[in-house]
């Protein structure tokens, strides 16, 4: 076995210690959330646990965390036309999402095609705010989802912004903030999100569980139907044990926050520095705006992507190219702010993305 370094946090960060510790713990755990025995019981208080530390991490005035199996599925339990707001049936007309979301909110959930409408960005990476009033106008009920952070570039969007925007539309605002709990304050309330998005992989978790964080307004019907767990929001048996570990990072995480982001986001800087020191022409995508502490997604002309990353990975370093390969060829090209583009040649082709903190591994790749 060789070490690695691994710097793709942003796909999925490493297990942490307390989340595994969780997990065999909850393992052991025989019943079924819902049985009214007492190994049921053991097993409901595990959940409930972990609804607990999720609720702190997202601000203790949370109304309700409904789990799932991640972000994508929170984010279509969300994405539905059929709402309800104030104790009434809410019926959106139409969903805007920004243009740089993940695929699972840019596929528009429950909504009909037509029903979708992308939002610009600015060159920035942000959100055009005045697309976003111009896209309210005469339309009755928007249902509107903007990521907290972007996945690719790491920048954070004004959420509080777009929240009073959309309240005073009428509307019902979602957020994704796969990549921003446990990383950066989230907290619902000072968000103004009336929904909210949480992974437990991308926070130290277990893959496999996540959370749909409601604020007052509800998807009217679940997206999986069945026993009427979730309190009906998602039928199915929970899974006990990686919703155990979900809560354990989720508090974990909560814990060393703070000093966590300020020790990545300067170990980010030195390497932009030296990168751009190295390579005058190097674009460091969205420098200058409010970023993820963790992510840099860099271009260095002349070296395309794909090159670059076996060569990294050949030499014991994971990274990410974006947007991941599997999008590249579908991305419309609104994704991509031109940052530094011009005639000779084309950043986003280039662009490989360093999520950490960087950690070493011992792999069994090699
Ligand atoms: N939203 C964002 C912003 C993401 O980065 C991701 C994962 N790349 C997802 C949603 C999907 O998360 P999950 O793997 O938990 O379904």
């Amino acid at each position: 076995m060789s070490a690695r370094a691994y710097f793709d946090w942003n796909a999925t960060a490493p297990l942490r210690a307390e989340a595994r510790a969780a997990v065999v713990a909850a393992l052991e755990v025989t019943g079924a959330a819902s049985s009214v025995h007492s190994e049921g019981r053991a097993a409901r208080a595990v959940v409930e646990k972990a609804r607990g530390q999720v609720t702190a991490l997202v601000g203790a005035e949370a109304k309700s965390v409904v789990f799932t199996s991640g972000a994508t599925e929170a984010n279509m339990l969300a994405l539905t036309p059929e709402l309800i707001a104030l104790g009434k049936p809410f019926t959106c007309d139409r969903l805007l999402v920004s243009a740089i979301e993940h695929a699972s909110v840019l596929s528009g959930g429950r909504f009909a095609a037509d029903k979708v409408e992308r939002l610009p960005v600015t060159g920035k990476g942000v959100v055009d705010l005045s697309a976003l009033r111009a896209a309210l106008k005469g339309v009755d009920r928007p249902l509107v989802s903007v990521m907290h952070a972007n996945n690719e570039t790491g920048v954070s969007q004004p959420i509080a912004d777009i929240a009073a925007i959309v309240h005073e539309a009428g509307g019902i605002l979602h957020v994704d903030a796969a990549q921003t709990a446990g990383r950066i304050d989230c907290d619902i309330v000072a968000l103004g999100a009336d929904m909210l998005t949480i992974s437990s992989h991308k926070l130290g978790g277990p893959q496999g569980a996540g959370a749909l964080v409601l604020n007052g307004p509800q998807p009217a019907t679940p997206l999986i139907r069945g026993g009427g767990q979730e309190r009906g929001f998602r039928a199915g048996t929970e899974n006990v044990a990686a919703i155990a570990g979900f809560g354990a990072a989720a508090e974990a995480a909560a814990r060393n926050r703070e000093v966590a982001a300020s020790r990545i986001a300067a170990l980010r800087d030195r390497f932009e520095t030296r990168l751009q020191a190295e390579f005058p022409d190097a674009v460091i995508f969205g420098a200058g705006e409010p970023r993820l502490p963790n992510t840099s997604l860099v271009a260095v002309p002349g070296l395309k992507a794909e090159t670059a990353l076996i060569a990294f990975d050949l030499n014991g370093i994971a990274v990410s190219r974006a947007p991941p390969a599997h999008q590249a060829r579908s991305a419309p090209r609104t994704c991509w702010p031109r940052w530094g583009s011009s005639r000779r040649w084309r950043p986003a082709r280039s662009a490989s993305r360093w999520a950490g903190p960087p950690r070493r591994t011992k792999s069994k790749a090699f």
